[in-house]
């Protein structure tokens, strides 16, 4: 398999061909010259879209056709225009799909959204990526000294394909208004097949090469919500739009520019014709907000991913409705309609390595002291949750076993803690009379365990390593303390832990919480806020769904990361401790489940 190949599916419907399809050139050319296997799928070669492809001089032997897309490609990318559902389903069982600008009822199903022309905050959901930048913008803006021409200069354009002639109707506006004697030019792109006559004082061009460049010439531009107005503003021009369909007039409004029945009231009503000529060739109407933009190339953010998609919910297991809840640049959060877990599809594998530094650096930065110097605290935590599991299991120490079962032997609860860092819960199992094991892919770590606290530990990552060689149901517990969110895939990590525990066993975790009360005031900026490392996310609720699933019994939760002083309205009236509204937040948010995180003890079935 060729991990670099992409595919580049633009729309070519007849009506709104042109632009989708030249951008998709653009893109194609030039993730060739960043060095990526790039293919253009044309679904039908019509006479025009050919000439168009000449024109742009494009290499046909990067052109697929329909029946050659069974390749396997890392990336497809869809610049559709309005995708149907079933038509991105298909595109989905081949690769992660990415959608540019798409307008679509089914936003929502797409692994990527990068919104160019779409203006942030438009009526659709939010997209991964929102940039203008992304835009190639011209090269050449309007100086003082390129307005000093007689006549005005007025550029039509509607794109390739102007199906709905609106081309015609802004000449015809032309005519109406008081602008006289204007150099009127009308660009009739390579598609359009209308054979409707033009009157004779209008220029008609097939094609401007280089368009882009060209567009400072001009005063007036008058076109569709696209590339071309972009391109126009930035260069300087004024810009008018008028709009092939209802989409895109509420969109040219949603972005702010100027329509054709503005261009009417400016040039009918205030002023005698040689003053609007001259308002024209010295003003521009937008486009000093296009000044600022950052410019990044398109090409280098699609040849940039390496998506990590999840096909199936990462904790069931079953295939469920894909729908998002939120987007951000490097990940897409999306919850299972099966079992209620919020998991994450990431644009690229996350940084996060598991060595010395983690314990050490980032620890430290999240929790104010390094691992070891929290270490007290740490075993402090340890012997409560021990406490629980001793309660669950009905263990009994050496001493009472000795007592109501004199002669026989004792056998004390065994322990595996995997993801155990520098062992602070072996340690205090150890000293509780557990029999303590632990897993952590650290080498730092486990050495440490071995050889400054003397327990037995291995190296290695869960579930792949080797525990248990001659018998499974080993263990008595199987304990996991802020791990779980950690593996990209949980079904084998679930269906792992109950085969090391022996029936009636406890399955601890503690993890973060989407329905505390960080989740609840703002699901968005507390996923914005996640570590890029959390690929589950779990709730007190939706855990006893997920994990009767997988063959336990949720038993008991405990809310850990109360915060009353995070509360929405009250939060400000509790932010000391011995306050009675920080007392009173406190035990609701323990009855009500609000805690930021929280901790699962479940019995294998
Ligand atoms: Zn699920």
């Amino acid at each position: 398999m060729n991990p670099a190949w992409i595919l580049i599916v633009p729309c070519c419907e007849e009506g709104r061909g042109g632009g989708h399809l030249n951008r998709c050139i653009s893109l194609t050319n030039e993730l060739r010259y960043a060095g990526r296997e790039a293919y253009l799928l044309i679904q039908e070669k019509t006479e025009q879209i050919t000439k168009l492809l000449e024109s742009r001089e494009f290499n046909m032997s990067w052109v697929l056709n329909k029946n050659q897309v069974n390749r396997p490609f890392a990336l497809i990318v869809l610049d559709r225009y309005h995708t149907p559902n079933a038509e991105l389903l298909q595109w989905k069982k081949h690769a992660p799909v990415i959608g540019i600008d798409e307008g679509g009822r089914n936003r929502d199903n797409f692994d990527f959204l990068i919104d160019i022309l779409i203006p942030e905050g438009f009526e659709h959901p939010a997209a991964n990526i929102t940039s203008i930048g992304l835009l190639e913008l011209p090269k050449k803006r309007r100086t003082p000294t390129d307005t000093k021409h007689e006549k005005l200069k007025i550029l039509i354009s509607f794109g390739q394909e102007d199906a709905a002639g609106l081309g015609l109707k802004a000449i015809n506006k032309l005519a109406e208004s008081n602008i006289k004697d204007a150099e009127i030019t009308l660009l009739k792109g390579g598609l359009n097949k209308s054979e409707t006559p033009i009157p004779d004082y209008v220029k008609v061009s097939e094609s401007i090469p280089n368009l882009a460049d060209h567009l400072y010439e001009y005063d007036i531009v008058i076109t569709h919500y696209g590339i071309t107005a972009y391109e126009a503003s930035y260069a300087g021009v004024n810009v008018f739009l008028d709009h092939p369909t209802p989409y895109h007039k509420k969109i040219a409004k949603a972005a702010g520019f100027l329509d054709i029945n503005q261009f009417k009231i400016l040039t009918t009503n205030q002023h005698e014709p040689t003053r609007t000529a001259e308002i024209f060739r010295t003003t521009s109407s937008c486009g000093s907000w296009l000044s600022s933009l950052k410019q990044e190339k398109i090409a280098n953010l699609i040849s940039s991913f390496n998506p990590q998609i999840n096909k199936n919910c990462p904790v069931c297991g079953k295939a469920t409705n894909k729908h998002s809840i939120a987007r951000f640049p490097d990940r897409t959060y999306r919850r299972c309609s099966k079992c209620g877990t919020i998991y994450m599809d990431r644009a690229n594998p996350a940084p996060i390595e598991y060595e010395k530094e983690y314990f050490f650096e980032s620890y430290k930065k999240q929790y104010g002291k390094t691992y070891l110097e929290d270490f007290p605290n740490l075993i402090a935590m340890a012997k409560r949750r021990l406490k629980v599991i001793s309660r669950i299991l009905r263990v009994k120490s050496a001493e009472e076993h000795k007592l109501q079962n004199p002669g026989s032997i004792y056998y004390p609860p065994i322990v595996l803690d995997i993801g155990c860092a520098y062992g602070a819960f072996l340690s205090a199992a150890k000293d509780e009379g557990f029999l303590p094991f632990g897993i952590d892919p650290a080498q730092d770590a486990v050495t440490y365990v071995q050889e400054t606290l003397s327990i037995p530990a291995v190296h290695g990552f869960f579930p792949d390593y080797p525990l248990v060689t001659n018998s499974s149901q080993h263990y008595d517990a199987v304990t996991m303390w802020y791990v779980i969110e950690h593996f990209t895939d949980c079904v084998p990590v679930l269906a792992e832990i109950k085969k090391l525990l022996k029936p009636g066993g406890i399955f601890a975790f503690s993890t973060p919480s989407f329905s505390g009360v960080s989740g609840r005031k703002s699901l968005r900026d507390f996923l914005k806020n996640s570590p890029p490392d959390h690929f589950t996310i779990w709730s007190p609720k939706m855990c006893k769904r997920a994990l009767s699933g997988a063959g336990f019994k949720v038993t008991k939760i405990v809310m850990t990361g109360c915060h009353p002083e995070r509360f929405p309205y009250l939060g400000k009236y509790a932010q000391d401790k011995e306050n009675r509204m920080y007392k009173l937040l406190m035990v609701l948010s323990k009855i009500l489940h609000l805690g930021d995180t929280f901790e699962v003890y479940a019995k294998r079935r």
